[in-house]
This record gives C-alpha cells, structure tokens and sequence, in this order.
C-alpha cells in the first residue's frame, strides 16, 4: 500500500527524521491560508499523487510570494498529471502540499527497501539525486552504492561510513548521516514498508541533510498491525478493481493482457498464467479465489475480472481440494446470472466434486467451453479470444 509524500513525510517526522514544514491542501483557499502559516520567503507547490516525476511534469513549483502559491495552486489542482511513472492516462490531483522552500546546494537519492535475495533490508545510495534512478543504474551503475543491513545489529558506523563515503559527505554531513540513517531505519522495520525512497535527500546552503522528497510503500501483509497505516489510505489512487478484490479477501492483481483468469492456489495462477503466455497470450490479471472460498467470494471474483473491459476472455482453473467444484461452478453461475456473459469462458474444473460442478455448469444453459486439462483450456481460451478478435 502506498501513501502521499506528506502523508510519508508526516510519518518521518514522527521519527524524528528532517522533513521541511508543509501543510496539505485540498483546495486553493486552503494552499493560501497555508502558505500564509508558513514563514516563506520561498514556498513550494507540490501535487500530491502515488507517482514521482512530478517536478518535470509541471506538479512541483518553487515560488516566491503568496500570489503565486495562489495561481499555481488554482492551476496545478484539478489538473491531470502525467509522469513518466504514470502510464499515459496521468492521476487527476486532488490534493497539494504546501511546503517550505529550501535552498539547495545537492541533491542525493537515498532509498531502502527489502532485497528478497539477501533477505534484508538494503540501503540504495547514490550522488546522482532528483533524477529517474533505473536511469542511473542503467547507464552508470558505478555511481549506486548498495548495502544490506544485517537485522541483528541494524544500523552500524560501517553503513553510515560507507553511505558518506558514496555521497562524497564532509565530516559534519557524516556527522548528521548517522542518526538520519538509524532513524530511517527504524522507521521502515517498525512500520512494516517494503519501500522508503528519498529522491531528493539533499544538503542545504547551510549544510543540513534534509528529505525533500519521501515516498513510502508498506507491506500489505503486514497492515494489520498499523491501523494508524490504513487510515492514510486513498482509495481513489488506486485500483478500483483491486479495492473491491480487497473486500472479499480475494488475492487479485490487475494486469495489462486480454485474458481475465479465475483460479484457486498461487502455484497453479501463476502456472495458468505461465500456460496463457505459452500460447500467445497475455492474462488479465492474477486471481488466486484461495481454499475455502464460498459461492458469494466466487461470484465477487467472476465479477471483478468481467468488469475489466480489457478482458477478452475468460478461463477459470480450479483444482479442487479443500476448495469445491460444486461451489466454484454455483458461484460463476451466479454471476453469469446477474452480470451476463459477453466473452468466451473457458472451464476447467478437476477434483472434488468435479461430475457435481460439470452438471451444474451443464445445466445451467450458460455458453461455457469446457477443458480436459490445463494444456487444453489454455489452448481452447487463446484461440477462442483470437477468433473473437478476427
Ligand atoms: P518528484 O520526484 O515527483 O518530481 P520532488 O518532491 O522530488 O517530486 O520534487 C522535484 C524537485 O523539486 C526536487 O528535486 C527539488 O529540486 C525541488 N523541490 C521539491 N521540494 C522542494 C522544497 N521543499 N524546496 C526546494 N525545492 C524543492
Ligand atoms: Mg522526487
């Protein structure tokens, strides 16, 4: 789950950690009386949405007098942004963060997040600040500095050495480094994030370390131990199909393919994704519908996927173990009901219950392709959804 950077920035100062002062605005009156609570002389107008780039699309503007805290709030609010982390549709802003200027003598980028290789948290640093960091790794690797910090010590004096030593920092800025670092540390173990990206970190004129930028993501599984986490959630920055999924305990991911999938198990949605790909296809998502669902889970999912208007087709995989055919085939057969079917559906049902789930399928009339195995139904979708589409 991802947040706003004042909201990031709110949780950082908590910590302790050096943010600038700022207030969130949701309209234009509200970013002038905010501008007029802090000193100036410089103030900063910065759209919030969940995607960076902001800067270079127009959604950040250092300005020098109320005035234009004003026109730039009235134009930037309401606005369609659209970032290189976007896609091109762009996020609508519908709040800003009006924030103290700095003046800026560098700007550095420093991230942490969990490297599933080590298996511990890494610290990403590097000189080249407030630019695209694939970038930089791409083009010059040289310049990222990357460590992994051990969880029985967390942060020791080697880390921030070797941190100050990539950043080029003079002894006072080490000096400031080390307590930014342990504190950004204890941030992200406490709060359960998978991502804590400071892109800028930079030094004042007056040679300060301060955030400039903080964009944080959590750990889904891990919400549940941080009401005060959920409350800062925006639902409108996000997926409305996944939000939905959410509701019903449904593991779903969207996807940009044509063939919308409903399975029970990661192992087997990922291997019915893998299959769909085999032949040529692209899935529409990934759905694990999990064990025990019931017929009201089932119907929410089937509901879900044909919402999508990208999908083309539909394959449902179920190995029944725990979960039921009957119930699976009860449930899609219920949701044809309501919704109605517009795409070819391919079935492919095995295990308990499978002669009950293949006759209430059969029975209900519905125009269903149904599979023998795995290879069989992935075949039978991608070339129904090609015939379709000729
Ligand atoms: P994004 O990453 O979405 O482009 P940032 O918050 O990183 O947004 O802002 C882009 C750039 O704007 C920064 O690299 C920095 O140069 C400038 N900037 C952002 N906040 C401030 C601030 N409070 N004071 C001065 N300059 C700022
Ligand atoms: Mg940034």
């Amino acid at each position: 789950m991802n947040i706003h950077e004042y909201q990031a920035k709110a949780v950082l100062r908590d910590f302790g950690v050096p943010v600038p002062r700022g207030i969130p605005a949701f309209t234009v009156e509200e970013a002038v009386k905010a501008a007029g609570e802090l000193p100036g002389p410089v103030w900063v107008v910065k759209a919030q949405i969940h995607a960076g780039g902001r800067g270079k699309a127009g959604g950040v503007k250092v300005v020098k007098s109320r005035d234009e805290v004003k026109t730039e709030a009235a134009r930037i609010l309401g606005s369609t942004l659209v970032t290189h982390q976007t896609g091109p549709r762009g996020k609508q802003v519908n709040r800003l963060y009006i924030e103290d200027g700095s003046a800026i003598a560098k700007e550095f980028y420093l991230s942490m997040l969990v490297d599933r290789v080590t298996s511990r948290v890494a610290i990403v640093a590097s000189t080249e600040g407030g630019m695209n960091i694939e970038e930089v790794a791409h083009d010059t690797p040289e310049k990222i500095l990357t460590i992994t910090i051990d969880p029985a010590t967390g942060i020791m004096p080697h880390h921030v050495r070797s941190v100050a030593n990539a950043l080029k920092l003079d002894a006072d800025l080490t000096k400031q480094a080390g307590p930014l670092l342990s504190k950004l540390y204890k941030a992200f173990t406490e709060k359960d994030m998978s991502l804590l990206e400071i892109n800028p970190l930079v030094v004042t004129k007056d040679n300060k370390l301060i955030c400039l930028d903080a964009k944080i993501g959590f750990d889904g599984n891990a919400l549940y131990r941080h009401p005060d986490v959920v409350e800062l959630r925006d639902e409108t920055e996000e997926d409305e199909k996944e939000i939905e999924a959410s509701k019903y305990d449904l593991n779903y991911i969207a996807l940009d393919g044509s063939i919308g999938c409903m399975v029970n198990g990661a192992g087997l949605a990922m291997a019915t994704m893998d299959i769909i790909k085999l032949y040529g296809a692209e899935p529409a998502n990934f759905l694990d519908v999990g064990g025990g669902a019931s017929k009201e889970k089932v119907s929410a999912a089937f509901k879900i996927i044909t919402s999508d208007p990208k999908v083309q087709g539909i394959l449902i995989n179920i190995f029944g173990g725990i979960m039921k055919c009957d119930v699976i085939a009860e449930g899609v057969v219920a949701a044809v009901k309501e919704v109605g079917l517009k795409v070819p559906l391919v079935v492919r049902l095995e295990g308990t219950n499978v002669d009950l789930g293949k006759k209430i399928i059969k029975d209900s009339g519905l125009n269903v392709v149904p599979a023998d195995d795995l290879d069989d139904a992935a075949q039978k979708i991608v070339a129904a959804v090609k015939k379709a589409a000729s």
